[in-house]
């Protein structure tokens, strides 16, 4: 996989609060939830701060934290997710996480820990490496907890779904780039909510 490209300060600053916006434009991030981060060419990452309302993040809400150390609480719970993440694939440019409801809806019934199956849509072409809607892909899904440093320590996820779901709580999508991690939480939002749609139906 490519790496990705090196960011400036500035560029890492911009795209996190774009990313921001467009993430609370579509009612993920209700009561100041989530956090975005982008890595720099430098060692470090951009990372948002914690309780910045994520629909007007300016740049003073940005951090910028050295990936060699464990991230100070200023930097959100969440970060030792997106640290162990950069740590384990270099591949990975930015990760977001989100509180996008259908999906945290789906997290909640009976039998998702066993990971939220997909299948037969066309959207499944945004993931890497899926050229078909004739797949299925299974997003993982672990149990909420409030200990996030010890759950980033014991983390498994998939190479091939760059997603993973925390129960009742949201998810983290990640990618090259900060638009490659939003699409992917953006797919598989739309295609959660059309199988709430589906399930409504019935
Ligand atoms: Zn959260």
């Amino acid at each position: 996989l490519p790496r990705p490209l090196a960011l400036t300060n500035e560029e890492a600053r911009t795209q996190l609060i774009a990313l921001g916006q467009a993430c609370a434009a579509r009612g993920w991030t209700p009561a100041t939830a989530g956090n975005f981060s982008v890595r720099l060419g430098d060692g470090r990452a951009a990372i948002t701060r914690s309780g910045a309302d994520k629909s007007r993040l300016v740049a003073e809400d940005v951090l910028l934290l050295p990936l060699g150390e464990a991230p100070p609480r200023s930097a959100s719970a969440e970060a030792p997710i997106h640290w162990r993440l950069y740590r384990e694939d270099r591949s990975i440019g930015a990760v977001a996480h989100a509180h996008p409801p259908a999906t945290t809806a789906l997290s909640l019934l009976p039998g998702a820990l066993e990971g939220l199956k997909l299948e037969g849509l066309e959207l499944l072409k945004v993931l890497p490496r899926i050229t078909t809607h004739e797949t299925s892909v299974t997003v993982p899904v672990l149990p909420n907890t409030q200990g996030m440093a010890a759950l980033a320590d014991r983390l498994v996820w998939s190479p091939t779904v760059p997603a993973l779901i925390l129960q009742g709580h949201g998810i983290y999508a990640w990618g090259p780039d900060a638009q490659a991690a939003f699409r992917h939480m953006e797919a598989l939002e739309y295609m959660f909510d059309l199988e709430c749609r589906r399930r409504q139906l019935r």
